[in-house]
């Protein structure tokens, strides 16, 4: 089987709500997302996803998907898309580094897969452990008042775990930790992620005010060196996320036991070739995950939910999905979510049927 094209859509995600992170330094009230139809000489396509979330949360940003899919495009033409290990080697030496570029390639390679084999991903990625998973809600950085009824309208949704979005200093958090605990419905569980926002000397001085023991805290800082330090001194779980690029950075973030759970985005590392060998990594070092992708519509979340289900249970914290914040409707099939429950079923490949009408004309075709 050879690849014989690429169809390259973009798709605005315009936002139901403005949302805030970093402790409101960072804003967006739309993503766009990139969405990839890999064809084949035998007839088998699939489908894959790109979106990063605006250009300011990682180093990606969504032109830079469609000219990174322009410049692999000449190279992939031809590949044997069953072949994913080839697949990925090809992607690396001809564009090193841009996980977030060959995301959309890995996946639609995978969906190939799965359709060729009339299985579902979450088979060929291991096995189904899981007939449900569990979803967490995101709440975006805002005043301690709005923070709470964001809480509590996640909650009325049937979401249980909370990420709450924090990070503009230490007495302004502390006011949001404080409100956010008090208030929460007894029994849910709360993150509180910087995403990189605060200091070492900031994280350490709102981790050791707060003393509730199921509170988990993610991302504090920029750097992994500086995540190192304020682990050291210390005592709630680490959630580890945008310093987690590539498997190097997990070997050295295990090795000093810096996280004791990590944020596993699947285009932040390349897709599910990548994030697989990812989270075989933490299952090996009793290290939980959250799997789920950076951003995009109902194919990009429902990729990442293949890998969920393939994992077994004690290893999962929670999923977020992107698409409870738009209601873009890129293609049918794939996950399902009900009362902050996703599910999938046993349908081959991701199980997805695209919407043309939300698609409209590709922006590129490479043969
Ligand atoms: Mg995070």
């Amino acid at each position: 089987m050879k690849i014989s094209r690429l169809r390259i859509y973009q798709v605005d995600l315009p936002l139901d709500k403005p949302y805030a992170l970093s402790g409101g330094r960072l804003h967006y009230s739309a993503l766009d997302s990139t969405i990839v139809v890999i064809e084949t000489d035998q007839g088998l396509s699939g489908i894959g996803e790109s979106c990063p979330w605006g250009s300011s949360y990682l180093p990606a940003f969504a032109r830079g998907v469609r000219a990174g899919l322009a410049e692999l495009a000449p190279h992939l033409l031809g590949c044997n898309p069953l072949n994913l290990n080839a697949i990925n080697q090809v992607m690396d030496l001809a564009l090193p580094g841009h996980p977030y570029v060959k995301t959309a390639v890995d996946m639609a390679c995978w969906d190939i897969l799965g359709r060729y084999c009339n299985l579902p991903v979450h088979t060929l990625l291991g096995g189904r452990l899981n007939t449900e998973l569990t979803l967490q809600s995101s709440i975006p950085t805002s005043t301690p008042r709005q923070m709470v009824v964001d809480m509590h309208q996640a909650h009325a949704e049937g979401y249980r775990i909370h990420s709450c979005k924090v990070g503009s200093g230490v007495s302004a958090d502390l006011s949001r930790i404080q409100s956010l605990l008090a208030d929460r419905v007894r029994g849910d569980h709360l993150t509180f992620d910087a995403n990189r926002a605060w200091l070492p000397a900031q994280a350490i001085a709102v981790m050791n005010a707060v003393k509730d023991p199921e509170v988990h805290f993610e991302q504090p800082c920029q750097t992994l060196e500086q995540c190192q330090h304020v682990r050291r001194l210390t005592h709630q779980p680490l959630i580890l996320d945008e310093c987690i690029h590539d498997a190097g950075d997990l070997y050295r973030a295990c090795a000093r036991h810096t996280a004791q759970v990590i944020g596993l985005k699947i285009a932040r590392v390349g897709g599910l070739t990548k994030a697989r060998h990812l989270r075989d990594y933490c299952i090996e070092r009793g290290i939980q995950m959250n799997i789920e992708d950076v951003g995009g519509s109902q194919i990009a979340d429902t990729a990442a939910m293949h890998l969920a289900m393939a994992t077994p249970h004690q290893y999962l914290r929670a999923s977020w999905n992107a698409c409870r914040h738009h209601s873009i409707v890129t293609a049918h099939g794939g996950v399902s979510v009900s009362r902050g429950i996703a599910r999938l079923d046993d349908s081959p490949g991701l199980g997805l049927t695209l919407c043309p009408q939300t698609l409209g004309d590709a922006v590129a075709v490479h043969e």
